[in-house]
């Protein structure tokens, strides 16, 4: 089993975002006690506070609630290295498809697959691995209510697609990406006791809901460069005019014009340990 991406001792201090909450609410207390007449000011200051953590946690690419990566270390970009990153599966009718891609053009990727979706297609989950590509954490239920749930619930439910995904591949996930992105101030001690890194994106598809090959391609190839992060989907996939996952449209051309670039397509795992690329 490998360690965590970026090793964190226990005990590790405290986010930057709780120490600035504790300062503020404490803070704003004092100030209510010792000018009563200021508590207005207070209590403004307190719910900026939560708005700031709030607004934090609904933009999947800020830093203001942990670690998050939206691009590949330095040391991966230097290399030329991309990460093509595909969520929601695995799904058996759009996986192997994936897979066959993948393999034509030489490539790797790393599947955030949704623990009971695993559970449901453990071989599907096996053949990802087995093919050379990674399996990561993307939650157990995907539920649309992840990012309200308690400290408790949320790490039950990491905890149990932990097992889950380490269980079916043989390999315990280092990287977690919360369902739709989205995340509230809970998540970051979870993933640091779980010894979970928080991977978001530098460019999405969007091709759960946009239909156009071409434009999705367009969005994720324009500006490619070393060291990006893409994000697209096998489960939950849109379906294009021929009735297809749009990223089985896409795939072909992004990987020629990553190919044409210079740039590799290589898994989370092995852009963090500088492992020799395929
Ligand atoms: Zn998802």
């Amino acid at each position: 089993m490998q360690p965590a991406a970026s090793a964190r001792g226990a005990g590790a201090a405290w986010p930057a975002y709780v120490t600035t909450s504790v300062i503020c609410h404490a803070g704003a207390g004092a100030a209510a006690i010792a000018l009563p007449q200021a508590w207005p000011w207070a209590l403004a200051a307190i719910a900026a506070n939560h708005i700031a953590l709030t607004a934090g946690g609904l933009w999947p690419r800020s830093q203001w609630l942990g670690s998050n990566w939206t691009r590949l270390p330095a040391s991966a970009a230097a290399r030329g290295e991309i990460a093509i990153t595909i969520d929601d599966g695995p799904d058996p009718a759009v996986t192997p498809a994936v897979l066959d891609l993948l393999d034509r053009h030489g490539a790797r990727a790393t599947f955030f697959c949704i623990a009971s979706r695993a559970r449901a297609h453990p071989e599907l989950c096996r053949e990802i691995v087995r093919r050379g590509h990674s399996v990561q954490n993307h939650s157990d239920s995907h539920s649309h209510r992840f990012s309200l749930l308690g400290p408790g619930a949320t790490r039950r439910d990491i905890a149990v697609a932990q097992a889950t995904l380490a269980d079916l591949t043989g390999v315990a996930p280092r990287f977690f990406r919360a369902p739709a992105g989205l995340r509230n101030p809970f998540l970051a001690p979870v993933l640091q006791g779980l010894g979970l890194q928080l991977v978001s994106w530098t460019r999405r598809g969007f091709d759960t809901v946009r239909r156009e090959p071409a434009a999705m391609l367009a969005r994720l190839a324009d500006a490619l460069a070393a060291g990006d992060i893409l994000l697209a989907h096998d489960g939950n996939a849109a379906r294009s005019a021929s009735g297809r996952a749009v990223l089985l449209e896409v795939l072909p051309g992004l990987l020629a014009q990553a190919h044409a670039r210079g740039l590799v397509a290589v898994t989370l795992p092995a852009a963090a340990d500088g492992a020799v690329t395929p």
